[in-house]
């Protein structure tokens, strides 16, 4: 007969409410539990990624659990990036020379609402809303949580606890705070914050700009990103620094300054955003930042999971892709010890799960902070443009033979994300030095250019 345990899943975010219904499903007997609210009945703030990029990772995830075809039914695919220059001229970036090969946007309380009616569907899941963790007790896995309606304190154990209560964890604090084993912590913040706008629905209920796009309005220190929704209107996100420049968010003050900012920077995008003023001052302004922390779990009772154990900057749009590799990740590893009888030998699990994917999770916190300075500086120039160009034409011809850096996070599941990011930062400076010393010439047939960037590429591997 299988072991069950009782589980305790601080976080009801997008981890959290995944995890519970893929423990659940597994047998065990699951306790979820969130700060707020339940996001089905009241609604939350707005100003906080209201809209997120769905790709192949996160599909595989839901999938696992059975939810990846109701998720599919609230998704918009994006096939490229939209760039927009500063005159309004726009081209389309496609994201993979291989048609079957593009992100989605999603809305992000739409897939929790959806995980939360799945989970809350399992017999064995117990929900507890307005319950904010204050500490746990990581010797014994119980936890104090305040009750918001109350004012109560109350007190929950279990065999183990989940802590996936995203980048500013309790729990991950309360192993911060113990004294009694060393806990490693570091957090980066970029200079640049993120405020979002919207871009309404049209008259006619259509949309104002194209639907199948991530657009992008590069500027070299700042950026606007705009994701599609459902409902006809389009999250915008600005990208800008705090401080130290002519226009950041300490400047940007006023109306008259916001509208000289947009207009100047954003002109055909300002026609798109009929209350920008408004929605730049009332909605709030969020920090960037890099998590990493090390053990994750503490006394074979307490682990972290997606933003908790390691939040990143979200220029990638992997953070929730990369939360939900874990479920997949942290599942394979219960299936082995499963079948070896272990399932509830929590400690050797934990272990076994922190070795296998914190390479994983550190890497995509690389790529993203890398993507970062792609997305505002380089989409823009020439060169990248036409690596991009190249590297399309390479996935079009030659579909099985070359995968971009891009491709290999972002489409292919079945590579880890350490290995994309050497293989991928590998082909990127093979491809971009190539371009630059003139040895990829018009005269090659794009057979021989890819020869010649593929081996330039295993001598880099070589090298490094
Ligand atoms: P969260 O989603 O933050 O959930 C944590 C949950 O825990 C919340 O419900 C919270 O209320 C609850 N909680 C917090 N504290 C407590 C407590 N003390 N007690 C009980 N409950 C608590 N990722 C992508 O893959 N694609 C994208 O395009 C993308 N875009 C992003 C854009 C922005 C601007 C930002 C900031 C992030 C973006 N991300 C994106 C990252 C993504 O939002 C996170 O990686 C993802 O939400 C992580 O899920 P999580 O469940 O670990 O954390």
């Amino acid at each position: 007969m299988k072991e069950k345990s009782n589980i305790l899943i601080i976080g009801a975010g997008l981890c959290g409410s995944l995890l519970a219904l893929r423990m659940a499903q597994r047998g065990h007997e699951v306790t979820l539990v969130e700060k707020r609210p339940d996001l089905r009945k009241e609604t939350q703030d707005a100003g906080r990624s209201i809209n997120l990029a769905l790709s192949d990772r996160g599909l595989k995830g839901l999938r696992l659990a059975g939810v990846e075809e109701a998720a599919k039914k609230l998704c918009i695919p994006m096939h490229g990036r939209m760039i927009h220059d500063r005159k309004g001229a726009t081209f389309l970036s496609k994201y993979s020379g291989r048609t079957n090969e593009y992100i989605n946007s999603i809305s992000r309380p739409g897939l929790n609402m959806l995980l939360l009616d799945k989970a809350e569907k399992m017999p064995n899941v117990t929900l507890k809303f307005n319950h904010g963790c204050k500490t746990v007790d990581l010797e014994n896995a119980s936890a104090t949580f305040k009750k918001y309606d109350t004012n109560e304190e109350v007190t929950l154990a279990g065999d183990i606890i989940l802590g996936t209560d995203g980048a500013g964890s309790s729990v991950r604090k309360s192993m911060f705070n113990h004294k009694k084993f060393l806990f490693s912590f570091s957090q980066e913040w970029l200079t640049h914050g993120y405020k979002e706008i919207s871009i309404p629905p049209a008259e006619d209920g259509g949309y104002r700009t194209y639907i199948n796009a991530l657009h992008i309005w590069p500027r070299g220190e700042d950026m606007l990103i705009a994701l599609p929704n459902l409902d006809g209107s389009f999250t915008v996100t600005l990208f800008l620094p705090y401080s130290n420049s002519d226009y950041c968010f300490d400047t940007l003050t006023t109306r008259e300054m916001v509208h000289e900012y947009f207009n100047k920077e954003f002109p055909d995008a300002v026609e798109l955003m009929p209350h920008l003023a408004e929605e730049f001052f009332s909605n709030p302004t969020g920090p960037l930042g890099t998590i990493k922390c090390s053990p994750w779990s503490s006394y074979g009772k307490t682990l972290l999971l997606g933003d908790a154990a390691h939040a990143i900057v979200p220029f990638y749009g992997q953070g929730m892709n990369a939360s939900f590799e874990d479920v997949v990740v942290f599942d394979e590893i219960l299936e082995k010890f499963s079948s070896e009888g272990k399932e509830s030998h929590w400690a050797e699990i934990f272990q076994t799960y922190e070795a296998a994917r914190k390479k994983d999770t550190d890497a995509i916190a690389d790529l993203a902070v890398d993507n970062f300075h792609e997305m505002k500086e380089h989409t823009a120039s020439p060169l990248f443009q036409k690596k991009r160009k190249l590297e399309t034409a390479f996935e079009a011809e030659f579909p099985e033979k070359y995968y971009s850096k891009y491709s290999l996070v972002t489409f292919n599941e079945n590579i880890t994300y350490s290995d994309a990011l050497h293989r991928g930062r590998a082909q990127d400076k093979a491809i971009l030095n190539l371009i630059d010393d003139g040895k990829l010439p018009d005269s090659f047939s794009l057979e021989e250019k890819l020869e010649k960037v593929k081996k330039e590429t295993e001598e880099i591997l070589h090298d490094d």
